[in-house]
């Protein structure tokens, strides 16, 4: 996506589990990084789907991050020379990750974060809804609902296969938790 300013902005790129956030993020991520500019990329310590010290796409595709605990050691890990901030599975972070990335863009950083935008309730998600607001370019991305096969905007979050329940702990020992992409019609929240 060509951007035709050449000082900081926000970039946020939000949608369901399976829209492609991640590669979505990969992919600007690599072509600033062709474009040789100094890149750094972090992610949620939590979030270790696939690799503790990459971003990696469900597709496999991945690219080197950082997985931070406390949002504010972002500042101790970024030099002066850096131009791009990539940010992935943003919601899992505090609110101050929302005055980082202003801070930044405000000293000339292009920030490009990705994240859901609604938890599995439907509901907007952490520090994602605020970023929406103050970013300068927004991109809500669809997947496709594996239950009709139209764009996906929610994530339908299921328990031993059936729908989780509004009020269902986060986790459930002994239960088996999956995730999948489905549209407004077919995501169930009892
Ligand atoms: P996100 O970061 O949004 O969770 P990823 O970038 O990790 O998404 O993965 C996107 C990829 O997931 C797609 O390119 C596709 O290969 C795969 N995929 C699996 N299930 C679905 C689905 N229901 N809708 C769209 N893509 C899906
Ligand atoms: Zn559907």
């Amino acid at each position: 996506m060509y951007r035709p300013v050449n000082h900081g902005y926000i970039e946020v790129v939000v949608g369901p589990m399976y829209s492609g956030k991640s590669e979505e993020l990969i992919r600007r991520l690599k072509r600033a990084k062709i474009a040789k500019q100094n890149i750094i990329v972090f992610k949620p310590h939590i979030d270790d789907r696939y690799s503790k010290k990459d971003v990696v796409s469900h597709s496999g595709d991945s690219i080197e991050a950082i997985p931070i605990k406390e949002t504010s050691s972002i500042y101790d890990l970024i030099d002066e020379d850096v131009q791009v901030v990539g940010i992935d599975e943003v919601q899992f972070f505090d609110e101050e990750i929302v005055d980082i990335a202003v801070d930044l863009a405000n000293k000339g950083v292009r920030v490009i974060a990705a994240g859901l935008d609604m938890d599995f309730k439907g509901e907007p998600f952490g520090p994602t809804p605020r970023l929406l607001a103050v970013a300068e370019f927004v991109d809500k991305i669809q997947a496709i609902c594996s239950v009709c096969g139209q764009p996906a905007t929610r994530s339908q979050r299921l328990i031993d296969g059936k729908p989780a329940k509004y009020d269902d702990p986060i986790i459930q020992v002994g239960a088996v938790e999956s995730y999948e992409a489905r549209c407004r019609k077919c995501h169930v929240v009892k």
